[in-house]
């Protein structure tokens, strides 16, 4: 089947129709949806995400293990005083059969999103990203030789490595003394539209969307059944409007009979969804920077700070919110740690600082009543730790092309890199 027989794109705004790869309606501020051709919930019984291959965008798959393992929860469930909790782990941990090659479901977005832009000729991409996903893109990016420019905080340097030697298919960019992930956004669209390389899309691209949706494929592949409630903690949301898709695919498809509700966490001090929706307020980017920038200096959970989540738009985290009855948490540092703590010692299983955060909430939930003893839960540890990797492989930092203070990035001085940033083959 040809990918444009395989999938349209629907605005979720208007309902206009577009073919792929569009990322943008051109009537409104809708995201756009994959609409596909089956309709059907036929699993095959590949072990990744690529078992869920009709309701993903490429054509092209891979045998990389990278998907989400469900587990039933005991020791941790009964601590909570619940019956019918289920994990959705989509970190790294073999001994479970999670083989995740970065360790978070960031995995899921990258490697379906190179396949499905090759496949329509597009042969670089340029992103920007705060952590994860640039490690998952990295990856992807040398798996498949698939060029791709990741801008990236400083901050986020750290952390920034993969699990095989890094080829020149990955283009670093670090922008100094910088710390803001908006900012980066911003630098990746205007080096893409100096260099003439695509922008990935972030939460427009349907590719990321619906490889991140099956964590919820996954759940309903094993229990042929819809949970009640759905646990996430948040930065952008994407994660969360991905599995509200899914389960509307999945109703359709006759599995479950009502939405999961969304439980969806973000870690105090900083907590712009939370406020917007707690508060029925729309998001400004540009109100008070300097304070969302201190809050931001405060989480653990740096993944989760991203401050121009796609909120209000047609299709957003509002709609999925309110689609799904859904509720929103803010989880301090402490209890964060104090729920890290606790799952790991039940679970035997690591959790990375955000999964802890969905943690708390799962337990400010229970403990407020806001969930049935008995009603199915589907807790989603998005990432966990780094140390089975690094007991597994040898990690390896990925060496920057450009170093730039962000007021120094150009159109001239993009266009002076413009050999470090493109293939000059
Ligand atoms: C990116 C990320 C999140 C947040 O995901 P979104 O749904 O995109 O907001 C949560 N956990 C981990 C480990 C992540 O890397």
């Amino acid at each position: 089947m040809s990918v444009k027989r395989k999938l349209q794109l629907e605005c979720v705004g208007c309902q206009t129709t577009y073919e792929t790869p569009q990322l943008h309606c051109n009537l409104c501020a809708g995201l756009l949806r994959s609409r596909y051709a089956l309709t059907d919930f036929q699993p095959t019984d590949r072990t990744n995400l690529f078992a869920f291959q009709d309701w993903l965008p490429p054509i092209g798959s891979s045998d990389l293990p990278i998907g989400t393992r469900i587990i039933r929860s005991d020791r941790f469930a009964r601590e909570l005083g619940l019956r019918n909790l289920s994990i959705a782990f989509s970190g790294y941990a073999p001994e479970i059969g999670a083989g995740n090659p970065t360790g978070s479901f960031k995995d899921f977005e990258a490697t379906p999103t190179v396949l499905y832009y090759r496949e329509h000729k597009i042969e670089s991409l340029v992103l920007a990203s705060a952590g994860n996903t640039a490690r998952a893109f990295a990856y992807a990016s040398v798996q498949n030789e698939f060029p791709v420019i990741i801008v990236i905080p400083e901050g986020a340097v750290e952390r920034l490595w993969i699990p095989c030697k890094p080829t020149d298919a990955v283009r670093l960019v670090v922008l100094e003394d910088c710390d803001d992930y908006a900012t980066a956004i911003q630098i990746a669209g205007l080096i893409g539209h100096v260099v003439g390389v695509a922008n990935e899309g972030g939460a427009r691209n349907v590719a990321r969307r619906d490889g991140m949706s099956t964590a919820m494929l996954e759940y309903a592949k094993q229990v042929r059944e819809l949970p009640a409630h759905y646990f996430q903690a948040i930065g952008s949301g994407t994660g969360a409007i991905a599995t509200w898709e899914a389960s509307e695919r999945l109703l359709v498809a006759g599995i479950g009979t009502r939405l999961p509700q969304l439980h969806l966490s973000q870690n105090a001090p900083f907590t712009p969804v939370h406020n917007a929706w707690t508060f029925d307020q729309s998001i400004e980017p540009d109100m008070g920077v300097a304070r969302q920038l201190q809050q931001i200096g405060q989480i653990d959970a740096l993944v989760l700070a991203n401050r121009t989540p796609p909120y209000a738009i047609p299709g957003g985290v509002h709609d999925a919110l309110a689609a799904t009855a859904g509720s929103t948490y803010a989880v301090t540092n402490g209890e964060a740690r104090a729920a890290a703590a606790m799952f790991t010692k039940a679970e035997n299983l690591s959790i990375g600082p955000a999964a802890a955060v969905a943690t708390a909430s799962l337990i400010q939930a229970a403990a407020g009543g806001r969930v049935g003893v008995d009603d199915p839960i589907l807790l989603h540890i998005t990432g966990n730790n780094d140390l089975l990797l690094k007991r597994d492989f040898p990690l390896h930092k990925i060496p920057p092309v450009w170093h730039v203070r962000p007021e120094d990035v150009t159109e001239a001085s993009i266009r002076d890199n413009c050999g470090r940033l493109v293939d000059s083959r």
